[in-house]
């Protein structure tokens, strides 16, 4: 069975990374869909977002990117997936998360969400935290895969 996995994901995380490989184990195949938002500004382009994943993902079985504007049940829908997997971390991603499940599903009643909490080590983690590390240039090796982690560090070193 193929889920789809929406998100920012600007940049990837170990939390992401932690459900992509928890979404494979369940389901076998975890379409990974990289929302191009023109209402934010992202810090990686869609394209650097893109081959962030596809290395970070390379060695997780059943695994495939795309990307992806507009809504995400039109995304699912052209993709032939019916299925949508999201992360929580805390009570305050829950409201946020509900409010988005219960709206796809008055845009298409096929269109199912499945929720995996976060490993408890990973539930401080967020890209926006990330970010606000980097940027003051604290390490966040342990945060993001090595490469991401460099790719930040180029990206902050001017400011
Ligand atoms: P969005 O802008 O769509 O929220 P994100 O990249 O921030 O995009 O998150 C994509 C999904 O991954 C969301 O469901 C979010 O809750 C989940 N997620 C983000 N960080 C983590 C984490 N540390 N552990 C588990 N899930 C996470």
């Amino acid at each position: 069975m193929k889920v789809l996995y929406p998100g920012s994901f600007d940049p990837l995380t170990f939390g992401h990374l932690d459900l992509i490989q928890r979404g494979s184990n369940l389901f076998g195949e975890v379409l990974i869909a990289v929302l191009e938002n023109p209402l934010k500004k992202p810090t990686f382009s869609v394209e650097r977002r893109l081959k962030q994943i596809r290395e970070a993902t390379s060695s997780i079985k059943g695994c495939s990117i795309t990307s992806f504007t507009g809504l995400t049940v039109d995304c699912a829908r052209a993709n032939q997936v019916n299925m949508i997997l999201r992360g929580l971390r805390a009570m305050s991603d829950f409201e946020y998360e509900l409010q988005v499940a219960h709206t796809n599903r008055t845009l298409d009643s096929e269109f199912e969400t499945i929720f995996l909490a976060t490993e408890t080590h990973h539930s401080f983690l967020s890209s926006s935290v990330v970010k606000e590390v980097a940027r003051f240039g604290g390490e966040t090796r342990h945060m993001v895969p090595e490469f991401i982690s460099n790719d930040l560090r180029q990206i902050y070193k001017d400011l």
